[in-house]
């Protein structure tokens, strides 16, 4: 049998004034994350461990943050596509599982929403995808509240011929 694994990280610094999106979930909070794209770190790191999974390279090379096309783009075209070149290569889905690293907002309430909508994005079942929230103890620049980060592995296995 055909299994590989992938794992992805992300970091975006919070800045007031923003939606803050996360696995898709627009999160209520005075601040959201900076970036080229809608800033979801979670979305970042699942796309990355799927590229990854898939020996298909990174985030930033099929979507670069030069590109004015992805100039805030949902991330959620990142993840499709991603998952679109796991199909194409013979794989699929076996299950997915991130942990995201943030301070504030309190992101305990929010995990079934995030779930549900990571599950929607990779045309999986809730079964297949799990999601847990740390804080950082206060320490270092998520801890203190300046930026959330997120960390995802993935197991594909190959489609049978
Ligand atoms: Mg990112």
């Amino acid at each position: 049998m055909d299994v590989r694994i992938g794992q992805g990280f992300d970091v975006h610094r919070l800045v007031p004034a923003r939606p803050l999106w996360l696995a898709g979930v627009e999160i209520p909070f005075e601040s959201g994350l900076l970036g080229h794209s809608d800033g979801d770190a979670i979305l970042h790191a699942v796309c990355d461990a799927l590229l990854g999974a898939a020996g298909a390279g990174d985030i930033g090379m099929h979507f670069p943050d030069t590109d004015p096309r992805y100039r805030g783009a949902a991330s959620a075209t990142f993840v499709g596509e991603a998952l679109r070149l796991v199909r194409e290569s013979g794989l699929r889905l076996a299950n997915v599982d991130v942990t995201v690293f943030a301070e504030r907002p309190r992101l305990a309430p929010h995990i079934p929403a995030m779930r549900a909508s990571l599950a929607g994005l990779l045309s999986a079942d809730a079964g297949q995808v799990n999601l847990k929230a740390k804080t950082m103890e206060g320490l270092d620049a998520v801890g203190r509240g300046e930026a959330i980060a997120a960390s995802a592995v993935v197991l594909l296995i190959g489609v049978a011929a």
